[in-house]
């Protein structure tokens, strides 16, 4: 992809959170509403930034909510509706206060974030996400938002591929679908 790379992290990070956050199905089967919020986010967050701190169980939640906001975002792109799509990333933004702020932190070299100063942890990563999401939508790779075709699983992604051919989570529902299509080839009549 041609944007950079914090913008491709906050995006893996809207990814996550949406995957383990939200209930739907997943890989053929139900995936119900976590039992632990603070856990499942953590999870998440910990899918991209492997060091990151124990989600508290009241953050999980708030997470939980910003993760049902960002899926409606996948799923518009994904039914071809980019017009929704931009509608609730911009409620987000406004939302959340998110604005440019160059920070340097943690022996690290200066680097944009996305969020206003004091809001709650769930609030920045809401802000941080939808920014992420906004500079994808505002870009030719706008379409590059999806949800997976497999039967049975909704699970979200960005397509960072070349060509933009991506249709699965996974590589676990792209064989799942392999193996049923070549069971109906091979099925005798
Ligand atoms: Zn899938």
């Amino acid at each position: 992809m041609d944007y950079n790379s914090h913008t491709d992290i906050v995006v893996r990070v809207a990814v996550s959170l949406v995957n383990e956050l939200t209930p739907g199905e997943r890989r053929g089967r139900p995936f119900p509403v976590p039992v632990d919020a603070g856990a499942a986010a953590t999870a998440g967050l910990r899918a991209v930034y492997t060091s990151y701190r124990e989600v508290t169980a009241s953050e999980g939640t708030e997470l939980a909510r910003v993760a049902a906001r960002l899926r409606t975002v996948f799923a518009a792109v994904a039914a071809g509706d980019v017009d929704s799509a931009a509608g609730e990333v911009n409620a987000l933004l406004e939302e959340t206060h998110a604005r440019p702020m160059l920070e340097r932190h943690d022996g690290e070299p200066w680097h944009l974030h996305f969020h206003g100063r004091g809001g709650t942890m769930a609030g920045d990563w809401a802000a941080s996400c939808a920014t992420g999401l906004a500079i994808v939508l505002g870009s030719e790779f706008h379409d590059r938002l999806g949800v997976c075709t497999a039967p049975h699983c909704d699970r979200v992604y960005v397509d960072v591929s070349r060509n933009g051919t991506r249709r699965f989570c996974s590589t676990a529902c792209q064989g799942r679908v392999k193996t049923a299509a070549f069971r109906a080839r091979t099925r005798p009549e």
